[in-house]
């Protein structure tokens, strides 16, 4: 019954439109992702590429991943995000310091924003993919307009040699990821320095329950339907819809339908979810009447 939703709208029975697409973390993944008809990929998470490499990955091996998402993804939007390593995910190479607090520690966009030889090697490597594809750039982890501005410099650096040394590139649409309570309360201010949100419910339900989202025991207390955490899903997608930026959600919530009806009422425009869960979603909309 899911298989005769495919090539079908994402909308509902009073005619609401919403973008479902899917998270990847590699090349192989896009097959699901094209098997189960998602509009685009909302979440590559570019840090499985460093994980599986014994050293840090070259710009040119990173370019040659990038190109192939985006040209199979044939002209579909493609969000690739930053770097996203420290915390759970470590690979022995970046040498990081062992921690009291990882979860909170030097992670993601911090590493980045402080060594600029990998950050650079990364940006530098989307930006000559994009003149392959639709895509886009995501920061993970922001907490202050500074971040974005520092990493928004240096990609503008990374356009500039690139263009001085010749190479091909593409536009791009530029977007932070919100799951931090930090980017929930600037949530006007980050708007107005990017075209699009993407909401982590994963971490932003960690964040903001102050509940370590890798402790099974802790599971009876992980709640991401905690009013807290819907409260600010809301408040991060009116405050984006004020200043022109999209509003999407990468986290695992996007693919519970008990809250599609929510979502769609508080106005988020995509919902990004694991591949085999798009087709469960659409039928979820297509259910829907929202003005009842
Ligand atoms: C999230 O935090 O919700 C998210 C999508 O990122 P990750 O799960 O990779 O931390
Ligand atoms: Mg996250």
């Amino acid at each position: 019954m899911l298989q005769e939703l495919k090539k079908k709208p994402n909308i509902t029975l009073d005619g609401t439109e919403i973008n479902v697409y899917a998270n990847i973390g590699n090349v192989s993944d896009t097959a699901m992702v094209l098997q189960n008809d998602a509009g685009g990929i909302g979440l590559f998470r570019s840090e499985f590429i460093y994980l599986n490499s014994e050293t840090f990955p070259t710009e040119d091996e990173q370019f040659a991943i990038y190109k192939r998402v985006a040209e199979v993804m044939g002209g579909k939007k493609v969000i690739i995000r930053t770097l996203d390593i420290g915390a759970d995910k470590q690979a022995d190479y970046f040498n990081l310091p062992k921690e009291d607090n990882p979860a909170l520690g030097y992670r993601a966009i911090r590493i980045c924003l402080q060594q600029h030889d990998i950050f650079k090697a990364q940006l530098r490597a989307l930006l000559r993919a994009a003149a392959y594809g639709k895509v886009s750039i995501m920061f993970p982890m922001i907490i202050s307009v500074r971040e974005v501005k520092d990493a928004k410099e240096v990609l503008e650096e990374c356009r500039k040699e690139l263009i001085a040394e010749d190479k091909e590139v593409g536009d791009v649409e530029i977007g932070i990821m919100i799951e931090t309570p930090a980017a929930v309360m600037l949530a006007e201010e980050l708007a107005e320095e990017v075209e699009f949100f993407s909401i982590g419910t994963n971490d932003l339900t960690q964040y903001t329950l102050a509940i370590d989202r890798q402790n099974p025991k802790l599971d009876p207390f992980y709640d991401p339907h905690h009013p807290a955490v819907l409260r600010m899903i809301e408040m991060t997608v009116k405050a984006a819809h004020k200043h022109d930026c999209w509003v999407g959600i990468c986290g695992e919530l996007g693919a519970d339908t008990a809250l599609t009806e929510t979502f769609l009422r508080m106005g988020l425009d995509e919902l990004s979810v694991n591949p085999g869960s798009v087709l469960t979603v659409r039928k979820q909309i297509r259910s829907l009447d929202l003005s009842k």
